[in-house]
């Protein structure tokens, strides 16, 4: 038996940033904008803080602007949705992300639906949901995007293969679910709840695991050849790892994500494809490739 392909996600995403470097160069100077993205970061959770450092870094990488917004904890609903309003205003901030979990005294939900649509670079507003599951144009959440692109580049097309979503989030499980509906995979979604998850892994061309449980899907659940989407970012004594048990896993499927180095760059290299799309539509430019 051959070893499972690596799909080298780091190395698709520097292409993927490379590319819309490029982009934001020609709509600098044929248009005069630079896109610009104002994250907001509540609180101090450190692994927030992480991310929000690293998408900062990566924004200011391919030319545009980046707008970071650090509120103390305590910062009240009223005041987090007054900053919102400003942004929304604000004409040289294309893309709006408030970077999640808010302080649980916070209403995230209402606090999301605040950002304007057009602005909502993560695809979270009850909106671009709705457009994503109604096939309208939408803003796609940046890492179930990551992971369809990773897949089109694999596997061309999705028509007619049978996909496994394990895990049904609003951020990652249910838009990537409705990513590959929208391609023609036949899915299944699974979470808590499913009846003998072994048995629907095996029939599945295509697994996407967005569990956020080391190690959870097994090498003997993958059917041989199959493509392997690993979401998982699980912090562990071992270091960080997905949730497939990669080693067995790699000597099953076809090809396979890696954590770290998989889903993850794809992530942050979504982010910013959103907020040129939001730039290119903003000012009546055709979406960026
Ligand atoms: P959530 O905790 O919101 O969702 C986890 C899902 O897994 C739930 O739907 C849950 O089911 C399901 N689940 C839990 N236990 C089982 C089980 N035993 N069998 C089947 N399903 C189960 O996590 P997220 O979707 O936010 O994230 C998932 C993982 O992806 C995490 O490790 C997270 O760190 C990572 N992540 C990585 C990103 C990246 O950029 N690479 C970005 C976002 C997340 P139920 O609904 O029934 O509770």
């Amino acid at each position: 038996e051959r070893p499972a392909t690596l799909i080298d996600g780091k190395a698709f995403a520097a292409e993927l940033r490379g590319r819309i470097a490029r982009q934001v160069a020609r709509i600098k100077t044929d248009h005069g904008v630079t896109p610009g993205l104002a994250v907001v970061l509540v609180g101090e959770d450190p692994a927030s803080a992480v991310y929000v450092r690293s998408k900062g870094r990566a924004t200011v990488e391919v030319g545009m602007n980046s707008y970071e917004h650090r509120l103390p904890a305590q910062t009240s609903q009223a005041e987090l949705l007054a900053l919102i309003a400003r942004l929304n205003a604000d004409r040289a901030v294309n893309g709006i992300l408030v970077q999640l979990p808010l302080p649980a005294h916070l209403d995230e939900a209402a606090v999301v639906n605040a950002i304007a649509p057009e602005k909502d670079v993560d695809g979270f507003t009850v909106l671009n949901a709705g457009r994503l599951a109604t096939g309208q144009k939408a803003m796609v959440p940046c890492t179930p995007l990551g992971c369809l692109m990773l897949l089109r580049d694999r596997l061309g097309s999705l028509s007619g293969k049978d996909a496994l979503v394990i895990g049904r989030s609003n951020i990652v499980g249910k838009p990537m679910a409705q990513l590959l509906l929208a391609d023609s995979a036949t899915v299944t979604v699974a979470h808590s709840r499913t009846r003998d998850l072994p048995a629907l892994c095996r029939r599945a061309d295509i697994v996407v695991a967005a569990v956020g449980r080391p190690h959870f899907v097994q090498g003997d659940w993958i059917k041989p050849g199959a493509v392997v989407i690993d979401v998982g970012i699980n912090r562990t004594d071992a270091g960080l790892v997905g949730d497939v048990d990669f080693a067995a896993a790699r000597r099953v499927a076809g090809a396979i994500t890696p954590v770290p180095g998989g889903v993850g760059p794809m992530t942050i290299a979504c982010l910013l494809a959103n907020t040129l799309t939001a730039t290119a539509r903003v000012n009546g430019l055709p979406d960026p490739q």
